[in-house]
């Protein structure tokens, strides 16, 4: 285990829910991990289950009817979830936390050359330094020539507009990067330049990477831990090690089987049967009671949480002291 001083970020019981007409949507609950300044975290699950409500949260950047309702994010020792709006604009989004939005490549604007849309973040944050000195750092970071700052986006390949985004991204130098699907609509070989890109941030300048992803193979390539979240929770956080050669939670393990090996003798895919609760009414114990072959009375009654090796597991199986149910 670290010690608590070389924790760069600590998420604790952190929870955000959309207010809906209906009830509140608990699209994020009760999550918690830690990570210190030179870890990278993949966050990996399937689609709806809260993980780009996650990257949102820890970023302040939810849209009504979205709202943090509950837990702490520390970052430094310092609760970023409970500072005011504009302090946390002016202190921490973009400077401390930096964020590559699902699909963002496709929301540069396409009648401003990159240069110019990297100009206004730097006046929009009254960055001081030369700007033109510092667009052309930023692009050479992500492995852009100083000629793309004169194009427009619809002259770059797919690729090369994810580079830009995460140059945006970077570009007043955050200590860490939440890149939500960042290899999405990108073919396999771009995909794994820009992971490539991704772990060489974080290997040589330090960034602390939180990689959101459905794909666990991809996650496996930068995170040195991995964080499996399953309607709206974390349901295992461990070394990317351990998660991968010996999954503990039986949804991580069911999310492993279901990954197609290319020399396996199966002729049938695996896949989990059932489908996720809903998340307007989550059961009050396990969320994943009615597709666990191992379930027991306690999972439906209670939610589980206990400690790994390398970090935590929601599921009664790992109770020490559970004799029977
Ligand atoms: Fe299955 Fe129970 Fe573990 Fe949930 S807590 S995953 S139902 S064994």
């Amino acid at each position: 285990m670290r010690a608590a001083s070389d924790e760069k970020l600590n998420v604790r019981g952190l929870s955000a829910y959309y207010l809906t007409e209906k009830g509140p949507v608990k699209a994020v609950d009760s999550v918690n991990f830690a990570l210190s300044q030179s870890e990278s975290l993949g966050i990996v699950g399937e689609s709806a289950c809260g993980k780009s409500t996650l990257g949102s949260a820890l970023m302040r950047s939810l849209q009504p009817p979205g709202k943090i309702v509950g837990g702490s994010i520390l970052l430094d020792g310092e609760d970023i979830s409970k500072l005011p709006g504009r302090e946390f604009d002016k202190k921490i989004r973009w400077k401390k936390v930096a964020m590559v939005f699902q699909g963002a490549m496709n929301a540069l604007d396409p009648v401003y050359t990159v240069g110019s849309q990297l100009r206004e973040l730097l006046k929009e944050h009254e960055f001081e330094g030369d700007f033109g000195s510092k667009i052309l750092d930023s692009l050479k970071q992500v492995g852009l020539a100083p000629g793309v700052a004169s194009r427009y986006p619809h002259e770059l390949s797919g690729g090369m507009k994810q580079r830009v985004v995460i140059a945006m991204a970077l570009l007043l130098e955050p200590e860490i990067l939440i890149a939500d699907e960042p290899t999405t609509a990108l073919d396999v070989l771009v995909q794994s330049q820009i992971i490539a890109l991704l772990k060489r941030l974080h290997k040589e300048k330090g960034v602390t990477v939180v990689l959101i992803s459905h794909d666990l193979a991809l996650v496996s390539q930068i995170a040195d831990k991995i964080g499996i979240m399953y309607a709206g929770q974390l349901v295992e956080v461990g070394s990317t090690q351990d998660i991968y050669t010996k999954p503990k939670h039986p949804y991580t393990q069911a999310l492993i089987a279901a990954v197609p090996r290319l020399h396996s003798n199966e002729k049938k895919i695996r896949f989990i049967p059932g489908s996720p609760p809903s998340l307007l009414d989550p059961p009050a114990g396990c969320r994943f009671y009615s597709r666990c072959p191992h379930a027991m009375t306690v999972c439906q009654r209670d939610p589980p949480e206990f400690p790994s090796d390398t970090g935590y597991v929601r599921c009664w199986l790992y109770d020490p002291t559970l004799k029977s149910t």
